[in-house]
């Protein structure tokens, strides 16, 4: 037990609960074990094993739900690129197909051509894409979306998921978000969807992309909880991101600059700075009830710098 330190004696019923802190890859969890009194002494009678931190699961699927094509390659490419490289199995998937980011061209006409943008930026990262085809701009939680989602789910069968901000500048992104998050909870179970259910499914972890410009719809800056160093993914990343010709024009003609390429480069590089990094991804990781609490990409991608505590960024 030396690496406990005891902390309180509650006596519940006729048992003692002996809570002791453990301390594990910095973070102080709780364990609480029974014991008896006998005389003067405190006897363990059944020691619960140290937290474990939720063993790695040996099924490596992640699974990244974004609203709109482009949306992962700015948001958290450069870390499914970094589980790819571990032998994780990646999928891309969007709920819309982002019909409205064009000026000309009917809504099927551009959603082809962003699905087949997103189909060739995802095989550069041997990833498979999926779209969902609800309308761009207009995404509603509801029972359709919700089933669409947690079909994917079913299929996919994800143990790490990656989706939207909660709070975001762009209302399909926070759709999206819900939808991640609820599919997450309960693609699992066994009458949720009619397709088959894979061997090990289950509740994911769960982590929230970073907002635009690193701050929530209200515009207040976003707390990660977890830091990715993309260094050398970025050039990838940016790869990646060419592949959707159609938004650098559109957005090109749109804004009067074409800056789709370099604002991504830029705000990854200013991230990465603040921790001590070239480039980085940040998260807000999931860590209630039913989702496994222990931060799975800081263990696997732990920041190499001066200052290695996680998500605390330089002042
Ligand atoms: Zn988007």
């Amino acid at each position: 037990m030396t690496n406990r330190d005891f902390v309180r004696l509650q006596r519940l019923g006729e048992t003692l609960l002996l809570c002791c802190s453990v301390q594990r890859l910095g973070e102080t969890l709780l364990l609480c074990c029974p014991v008896q009194r006998l005389g003067e002494t405190l006897l363990l009678i059944e020691e619960s094993p140290l937290p474990t931190s939720n063993d790695l699961p040996s099924r490596k699927v992640a699974l990244a739900l974004l609203a709109h094509p482009d949306d992962a390659e700015i948001g958290c490419v450069g870390t499914l690129i970094r589980l790819a490289e571990l032998g994780w199995e990646i999928h891309i998937a969007t709920v819309s197909a982002g019909d409205c980011g064009a000026l000309t061209g009917s809504p099927s006409e551009v959603a082809e051509i962003r699905i087949a943008e997103g189909v060739a930026a995802a095989k550069l990262a041997n990833a498979r894409f999926h779209c969902l085809r609800e309308p761009d701009g207009r995404l509603v939680y509801d029972r359709v979306a919700l089933q669409k989602t947690i079909d994917l789910f079913r299929d996919v069968a994800p143990t790490l998921v990656i989706t939207m901000p909660m709070s975001d500048y762009h209302a399909d992104h926070e759709i999206t978000s819900q939808l991640g998050r609820a599919a997450s909870f309960v693609y699992a179970a066994p009458n949720a969807s009619e397709r088959p259910l894979t061997d090990g499914s289950t509740v994911p972890y769960l982590y929230y992309s970073d907002g635009h410009g690193g701050k929530d719809r209200m515009g207040q800056p976003i707390i990660p909880t977890t830091i990715v160093d993309i260094s050398e993914q970025l050039d990838q990343k940016t790869e990646m991101l060419a592949c959707h010709k159609s938004q650098r024009e559109w957005l090109k003609a749109h804004n009067g600059i074409d800056d789709y390429l370099s604002a991504m480069r830029h705000y990854c590089t200013q991230r990465g700075q603040q921790y001590g990094v070239h480039a980085a991804e940040a998260f807000v990781q999931h860590r209630g009830h039913g989702h496994p609490s222990n931060d799975i990409l800081a263990e696997l991608f732990p920041l190499l710098t001066s200052s290695q505590s996680q998500a605390k960024p330089r002042n």
